[in-house]
Formats: structure tokens, C-alpha cells, sequence
């Protein structure tokens, strides 16, 4: 109550990140907003109540996170998941059998399981297509689509896609625009500023930022739409908790200040690995030679520090993945410690062998997560591996 700048949206992203959405406790001055632990509140009288009646529906160390990251996207409101994979769940409950999405093809593995695998089942529809092509979203859409999914850049292969065409395309066709956010980070991308209906995030990755928590967050500004997302996070209960909130919270005041480093490492490296492989060999959209660089640099303002290099073959991929040091061999993304990863056999195992061939996703692919080390440690850790190779 006592901040005046609190989610002002003219402050810039480091400031937000301090500082929107959150006040030093009523009760005791604390700075930090309390993890307030509780599964019920204490009411009043018969209906008469805080605001606050069972944890599921809301929690103030969520709701402060909420508010957040919405200020950090932009948007007017945000909803806290359990995952990013409980996010794309309780958003897909916004539609009925018989509704169709158009999805882009070379999305996170877990977003193509869940469609094909489970909601499918519950009779929605899918088309799976390259959305880096505007008239292949056109070509896709019929008079059922309800919503375009777009994941810019993509996992592994950094391909764009351009939200402000894509989301024309879907709002002409009356379909609500949904963009996993994800690997940009609201610091890079903002989706709903280039008209998106929806920007979503696993805020395990790069929000967090701390590889110790798991989580999602959706943030959107039409009014209806929230009341109707609000439904469905109290009756289908995809919620994270108050210590997992206030982790994320924790990430967010750090985290336009990690992604300036991981941009600046991951362009170093980048330029790196492009000397010593070749241009076509690896993907990073801050590339001069990535051929949407064009499109990347007008509607982000930084890249990041997720790279992917395509290595001859398997084994060239797993002596690299062996020879690393600084490097940890792991799965996920974002945290503040170099990670490195081989896609076929890791994050898109779950997508069938043909398939991942079509999409590129090879044998000898390998995905680092750049970190915010120093950057000349992490060069000198390549090197080393490159050369043993
Ligand atoms: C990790 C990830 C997800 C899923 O998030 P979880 O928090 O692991 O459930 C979705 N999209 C992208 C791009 C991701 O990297």
C-alpha cells in the first residue's frame, strides 16, 4: 500500500522485477512479502471474510508473484501454476470437444505429449505446423480453431516466429493467441505487446532462475478471459505453493540481471562455436547468419543464452557431452549454472523417431543453457572439449 511505483509499467524491467506487485508487510515491515503458509483463513462470521477463504483459490505469496510477472509482461493479470506443464494444462480447459488448435510443430516435448497424448483423448483437435510460415497458420485454421499455440524461439532449433503476423492471422479468425514465452523471458519478449492473448512461462527456468523449483505463470489482459482462467485454477487446483512462489518472487528481482548475462555469454559463445563448426551448424537466433535474425532482433531485445550445435554424429555428441567440466549434463534450462543436454534422447525422447527427424531435432544435436559464469571459464571448458574430440 505505501510503494507509489508499484507495478507502474513505465519503470523498466530491472525495477519491476524488484519491486512490482509487492509492499513491505502490514503487520511487521518486512521487506520480503511473508510465505504465508496456510491452507485456510480464519473467517469472520458466516460469509464475512478477509478476501481469503481456502488456499486453492488464492494465496497472498502467490498473489504477489502474480502480480509480478504481470507487470514484467505487461499485462493486467496473472495466474501462478504448479509447473509450466500445470499452466498449459489449465489453459487447454479453456476449450471444449470439438475445438481445434493450430500448434506450432517444433514445440517444448512435454506441450506436444500433452496434446497428443492426453488432450486428444478429451476430444480436442490438433494441427501441428511450421509456424515460422504465416500461411501455413492461415492454411491450418477452420471454422472450429479456438486458438493458436506458439512457442518463439523454439526448442532446440531457435526458429521464430513472428507474433505480430501469427496473432493478426488468429484474431481475424476470432482465436485467442497463446505464446509459451519461455526461453525469451519477459525481459527479451513481450507477446502481448505484439498481440498475443496470452503469454505463459515455466517459471522453473529462467523466472526462477535458481534450478530449485518447479512452476508456471500465464498473463493475459482481457478481463473475461481471467475470470474464466480464475475458475478453472480453483476448481482444477494446478497450484503451486507459497515456498515455491516466494522462490520464483526471489528470481524475478534478479532477473534482469541475469539475462544481460546470459545474453552476453551466449552470444560469445555462440560466435565461438560458429568459428569452429560453421555457421549452419549452430543455432542462435543472435546470430547474424541465423536466417530469422531479421525478425529476432525486431521483436526481442536480447537472445539469451540457450544454443544448440549440431555435432557430425551421436558419438561426436556424447564425447562432447562427456568432455565438458563446467558444463553439468542435465535437462532443463535457465539457471544461473551452465548446462548442456542431448534433445534426441532427452527432452524430445517422448517424440516419436520419425517425427524428430522431420523437425531436425538429430542425433547429434546438443543444447547447452548458457549460464551467467564468467564467460571466459565457459569458452576454456569448450575448448578443451572441442579439442579432445
Ligand atoms: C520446461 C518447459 C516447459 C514445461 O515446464 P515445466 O515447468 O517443466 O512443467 C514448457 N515450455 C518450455 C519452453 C519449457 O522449456
Amino acid at each position: 500500500m505505501t510503494r507509489a511505483f508499484d507495478e507502474d509499467s513505465a519503470f523498466g524491467m530491472a525495477t519491476r522485477g524488484i519491486h512490482a506487485g509487492q509492499r513491505p508487510d502490514a503487520a511487521t515491515g518486512a521487506i520480503m512479502p511473508p510465505i504465508v503458509q496456510t491452507s485456510t483463513y480464519v473467517q469472520q462470521g458466516l460469509g464475512i471474510n478477509k478476501g481469503y477463504e481456502y488456499a486453492r483459490g488464492r494465496n497472498p505469496t502467490r498473489e504477489a508473484l502474480e502480480r509480478n510477472v504481470a507487470a514484467l509482461e505487461g499485462g493486467r493479470h496473472g495466474f501462478a501454476f504448479s509447473s509450466g506443464m500445470g499452466c498449459l494444462t489449465s489453459l487447454t480447459m479453456l476449450f471444449r470437444a470439438g475445438d481445434h488448435i493450430v500448434c506450432g510443430e517444433n514445440v517444448y516435448g512435454g506441450t506436444y505429449r500433452f496434446f497428443d497424448k492426453i488432450a486428444k483423448n478429451f476430444g480436442l483437435e490438433f494441427s501441428f505446423v511450421d509456424t515460422r510460415d504465416p500461411h501455413l497458420i492461415e492454411d491450418a485454421m477452420t471454422a472450429r480453431t479456438v486458438a493458436l499455440l506458439v512457442e518463439t524461439p523454439t526448442n532446440p532449433l531457435m526458429r521464430i516466429t513472428d507474433i505480430e503476423a501469427a496473432s493478426g492471422i488468429a484474431r481475424r479468425r476470432g482465436a485467442l493467441t497463446i505464446v509459451d514465452n519461455t526461453f525469451a523471458s519477459p525481459v527479451f519478449q513481450n507477446p502481448l505487446a505484439l498481440g498475443a492473448d496470452i503469454a505463459y512461462h515455466s517459471t522453473t527456468k529462467y523466472i526462477n532462475g535458481h534450478s530449485d523449483m518447479l512452476g508456471g505463470i500465464a498473463v493475459l489482459n482481457d478481463d473475461d478471459l481471467a475470470v474464466r482462467l480464475q475458475f478453472i485454477v480453483n476448481a482444477a487446483g494446478a497450484i503451486p505453493g507459497p515456498m515455491d512462489s516466494w522462490l520464483a518472487l526471489r528470481g524475478t528481482k534478479t532477473l534482469a540481471l541475469r539475462m544481460r548475462q546470459h545474453d552476453s555469454n551466449g552470444r560469445a559463445i555462440a560466435a565461438w562455436l560458429e568459428q569452429r563448426v560453421g555457421s549452419d551448424r549452430v543455432f542462435y537466433a543472435g546470430l547474424a547468419s541465423h536466417p530469422q535474425h531479421a525478425l529476432a532482433a525486431r521483436q526481442m531485445s536480447g537472445f539469451g543464452g540457450m544454443i544448440s550445435v549440431e555435432m557430425q554424429t551421436r558419438e561426436k555428441a556424447a564425447a562432447l557431452l562427456g568432455r565438458v567440466k563446467l558444463f553439468s549434463l542435465a535437462e532443463s534450462l535457465g539457471g544461473v549454472e551452465s548446462l548442456i543436454s542431448h534433445p534426441a534422447s532427452m527432452t524430445h525422447a517422448s517424440v516419436e523417431p520419425a517425427r524428430r527427424a522431420q523437425l531436425g531435432v538429430t542425433d547429434g544435436l546438443v543444447r547447452l543453457s548458457v549460464g551467467v559464469e564468467d564467460a571466459e571459464d565457459l569458452l576454456a571448458d569448450l575448448d578443451q572439449a572441442f579439442a579432445g574430440l
